[in-house]
């Protein structure tokens, strides 16, 4: 420990000449010819942010900058563009040292100094395990979401770091960072289809959270490794092959999945490590997205597909962004396997997400085209923070949690009752799907509906963050032009069952009508009895 700390001391002697700022300009492609300023930028923010934590000292022993260079850097790994690395390298002078915003200004810009400060505002966040708090917090952070994503990107970074040096920190806080990472950061990180920060993060939470099964997990995967990447270097090699014959530029490669996904595969399907068959992926990854179908067609042709597993994300990009195809072949030896194909921007979209939509190159030439599509991306979340901001006095802060839960389904709305709890429907819903999907008697009996408190008609459409309310009456009755206009599976069948089932009580009153009548007139009127009691002597059962 003296030892480091020593050898801490002297490394730090030097920040801008380090490893690590030298690393950040081949990251940002920055040419010293050509991008001085750029250079000169980061060059300052290491030299302002040394100074400023200088004498500071992380628990590990080391020089408080590190923590900084380390965060800056790792975005530069993401492509972030320069000024995120820079308040990447100040992330923690607002919190910690006597730099002010004003300084950040003069020194930088205001765009950096309003990232430095929204991270030092996600940090001020102090979560704690009593629900209401969290479910607080939660709202803040998609509050700052909104504001600036690039804030949440830096926070990952900073997280990611700490968790990689959580080993430093008391039994207790390696606890609470741990379970506090796993609420908030791993779900978030998966909305935002940043899939290697989220794995790497699950690792760390499990190996601190479940030391024991860990290390098991750890052991078995090494145990195993020869064995799998010779079955992985077999599976592949006629794939490879084939590939190149039809000279279709391909790297084709297996990679063992993340140790958290394979626990949790063992818990969910209760099974042992050995009955896990997927506990590796194939991946393709092509040039152009024809090649992804001649690619799939290779794979299908060489390996037997599973029909059910096969999955066109290319088609259809999940929420996220997220976009690639899946198909599980039966390998060698009956192994089913899955294979992933994409292509290169998708692959890199695949592993940082959201932060792809600020690739430095990109930044300068398509800035406009990014930030509508990053916009479009998160513009239900942004109606939903607008109205929860509003309302946000006397919520239910289950209703938070539930939020967590939600995935970025772009074919889907959500919208609160009056009580505030939120429904999630298909885009294009109408009051009447709303009423059916909150309950089947408000549905039957709906007469009339509020949108955020006005009156609607009942074939009104729906958006996202609305405040729907459903009036009803007894009397009221569904009807057959109901099932023009809802868009929901259950507001359908239940209309149709209803009709159906109103159909047949109509018919069966008419029936008895016709017969009462007609005995009557034949003066028969007492055989009524004799049916009701023995239905077989007209020839029916009921
Ligand atoms: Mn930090």
């Amino acid at each position: 420990m003296v030892i480091d700390r020593i050898r801490n001391l002297i490394k730090g002697v030097s920040t801008s000449e380090s490893n690590e700022y030298s690393q950040i300009i081949t990251n940002l492609s920055l040419d010293i010819e050509n991008d001085k300023n750029d250079i000169e930028l980061i060059k300052k923010a290491f030299d302002i942010g040394y100074a400023a934590h200088k004498g500071q000292l992380r628990k590990s022993g080391e020089e408080y900058f590190n923590h900084c260079t380390l965060v800056g850097l790792e975005l530069s790994k993401w492509n972030m563009d320069r000024d995120v690395v820079i308040s990447g390298l100040l992330h923690d002078t607002l919190e910690d040292t006597n730099l002010t915003r004003e300084d950040i200004q003069l020194h930088f810009s205001e765009d950096i100094s309003n990232l430095v400060e929204g991270v030092s505002k996600l940090s001020d966040i102090k979560f704690n395990s009593r629900k209401q708090k969290q479910a607080e917090n939660f709202m803040k952070m998609f509050l700052s979401i909104a504001k600036d994503i690039r804030v949440i990107i830096i926070k990952f970074a900073d997280r990611l770091h700490n968790l990689r040096t959580i080993n430093h920190l008391s039994l207790i806080k390696q606890r609470r960072v741990a379970e506090e990472s796993r609420d908030i950061f791993v779900p978030l990180a998966h909305r935002l289809g940043m899939n290697n920060v989220k794995t790497e993060m699950e690792d760390i939470i499990l190996r601190t959270l479940e030391p024991q099964i860990f290390s098991k997990l750890k052991k078995k995967i090494k145990d195993s490794k020869k064995k799998r990447e010779k079955y992985i270097s077999e599976f592949i090699s006629p794939l490879k092959e084939e590939l190149s014959n039809l000279e279709i530029e391909a790297n084709v490669f297996g990679r063992a999945k993340n140790y958290s996904s394979i626990h949790y595969k063992m818990i969910n399907r209760k099974k042992e490590f050995d009955e896990i068959f997927d506990l590796f992926a194939i991946r393709i990854v092509v040039d152009r997205v024809e090649d992804c179908y001649a690619a799939l067609g290779i794979v299908h042709h060489i390996y037997t597909p599973v029909q059910d597993n096969f999955k066109d994300y290319i088609a259809t990009p999940k929420g996220n962004g997220y976009q690639s195809i899946h198909t599980t072949v039966i390998g060698s030896l009956g192994k089913m396997v899955e294979v992933q194909i994409r292509t290169q921007p998708m692959d890199r979209t695949a592993e940082v997400g959201i932060a792809a939509h600020w690739t430095y190159k990109e930044h300068k030439s398509a800035l406009q085209d990014k930030e509508t599509d990053i916009n479009r991306h998160i513009k239900w979340l942004r109606e939903l923070i607008e109205n929860l901001q509003n309302e946000s006095e006397n919520k239910n802060p289950k209703e938070f949690l539930k939020l967590l839960k939600i995935d970025l389904f772009q074919d889907e709305i959500f919208v609160f009752t009056p009580e505030g709890d939120l429904v999630q429907l298909k885009s294009g819903s109408t009051p009447v799907d709303f009423a059916f999907e909150v309950h089947s008697q408000v549905g039957l009996h709906c007469i009339g509906a509020k949108i955020n408190s006005k009156i609607v008609p009942l074939n009104a459409t729906l958006k996202s963050s609305d405040y729907v309310e459903i009036l009803t009456s007894k009397k009221q009755t569904p009807n057959y032009a109901w099932l023009k206009f809802v868009k929901t599976a259950k507001a359908k069948s239940h209309i149709k069952r209803w009709v159906k089932k109103d159909e047949n009580e109509k018919s069966v009153k008419l029936g008895k009508e016709v017969l009462e009548k007609t005995l009557r007139r034949l003066k028969q009127i007492s055989v009524i009895n004799d049916i009701k009691k023995t239905p077989s002597l007209m020839g029916f059962n009921s």
